[in-house]
């Protein structure tokens, strides 16, 4: 008997007759013998329209009214899901993210976990009940309602997984799983059977839109192993474990995209040391994500500072970024928001060199400009025109033969 946790995205629970089907597979679930344990996500597109709403309302919004709201869109759903179940003559009971033990910090609208306690849900499942919690919430120390964020139904279930000592925790979503790139972009693209935590890590921080980040870095933390798979074909996805060492691992895995961030340029500054300190730390103290940093070669004691940061953070980047400009007498601030962040990814290239080198010379042949490149050990990113983002990653899936054969 393995103990499976199920999490099913927005789309998958979108109405009842998606309800009645996720309770059709935890029916063939358990009749296979197995205890299942659900994370629900709000149905479609609810918290959408209750942070629509939101809006509409108030220009106000408290983060503790805020979490209220949010976490009401999965508390609707996991009811529902649960009367589905009982519908079919399945034993179920619901459980908030307080009731499931998420303890969190104060950080209202992007709460981290600081404890998971499952007593009751691990007591649900003793007396043959199949547990359904709402996802992305919890209770705060300060005894507050708390929604994790938005994607943080993946990370409630990575979580309830580990604390459960679960043996796979199934990600379920609208599509069959993770890919070797956008198949909008790249009709061709290949699902993967299976990718290791440090590659999908580098995929999500770099474009990829599923499983949430932070999930994924929590399945890496603790060693749970992931299944992403689809909820309307219900056929086997992509797995995502520890990497295994394979004679024939593809050097590239997977190719990127994100138009997420814009590129900032502190023209002119000053070339001495504490000046990048200075300018780093007010965006830290800001907090605002800094990505890719390039410093140019100095000329007559003076310098350029490029560096990227996602697009909502830009104006208060800008406008800070501005007055420390004025006071170390640098040239001047510029901004730059149609880039985009093409990166091919592969846990084969550790010990594989000339990525890079194939991935430049691929940008060149069709005309696309780099202009600023970072990498990690399994990563290679390249700054281009927002405009030619798409043709860049067709050519680069194309030239690592990536492509469904
Ligand atoms: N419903 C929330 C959202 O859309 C949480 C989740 O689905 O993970 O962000
Ligand atoms: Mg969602």
């Amino acid at each position: 008997m393995a103990l499976v946790v199920q999490k099913f995205g927005g789309t998958s629970v979108a109405d009842a007759e998606r309800m009645r089907e996720v309770a059709h597979h935890v029916s063939r679930t358990v009749r296979r013998g197995d205890q299942v344990v659900l994370v629900v996500s709000a149905m479609g597109k609810e918290t959408d329209e209750l942070l629509r709403l939101a809006g509409e309302v108030s220009v106000v919004h408290p983060g503790r009214e805020m979490d209220m709201l949010i976490t009401a869109g999965e508390r609707k759903a996991m009811a529902l899901v649960c009367m589905a179940l009982h519908h079919i003559g399945i034993d179920s009971e619901s459980f908030t993210g307080s009731q499931a033990g998420f303890l969190t910090d104060n950080n209202h609208q992007n709460a981290k976990i600081l404890d998971v306690r499952p007593s009751r849900v691990q007591a649900s499942l003793d007396a043959g009940r199949v547990p359904v919690i709402g996802g992305s919430q919890g209770v705060s120390i300060d005894n507050d309602v708390t929604f994790l964020g938005r994607g943080g139904s993946d990370t409630t279930a990575v979580a309830i997984a580990h604390a459960l000592s679960a043996d796979t925790c199934e990600l379920y979503t609208d599509v069959t799983g993770v890919f070797t790139t956008d198949p909008r972009v790249v009709p061709t693209a290949r699902r993967m059977h299976n990718v290791s935590f440090d590659e999908l890590l580098e995929m999500t921080a770099t474009g990829c839109p599923k499983p949430a980040m932070r999930s994924v870095e929590y399945a890496r933390t603790h060693g749970v192993r992931l299944h992403v798979r689809s909820a309307f074909t219900w056929q086997e996805g992509t797995w995502v474990d520890e990497e295994v060492s394979n004679m024939e691992q593809a050097i590239v895995s997977a190719v990127t995209h994100d138009m997420a961030e814009a590129k900032m340029t502190l023209a002119g500054v000053p070339d001495r040391p504490g000046v990048a300190a200075k300018v780093f730390r007010a965006l830290a103290d800001l907090e605002v994500n800094v990505d890719m940093i390039v410093q140019n070669v100095s000329t007559q004691g003076v310098t350029d500072i490029s560096f990227t940061v996602p697009h909502n953070d830009l104006p208060r980047a800008m406008e800070h970024t501005q007055l420390l400009a004025d006071e170390l007498g640098a040239g001047g601030v510029t901004a730059d928001d149609s880039i985009a962040r093409v990166s091919v990814i592969g846990a084969g290239m550790r010990s594989n060199p000339g990525v890079a080198a194939t991935m430049f010379e691929t940008l060149a042949n069709c005309g696309v400009n780099i202009q600023m490149i970072s990498t990690s050990a399994i990563r290679v990113s390249c700054v281009v025109d927002g405009d030619e983002v798409e043709n860049a990653v067709r050519a680069l899936h194309d030239v690592f033969g990536l492509a469904e054969d």
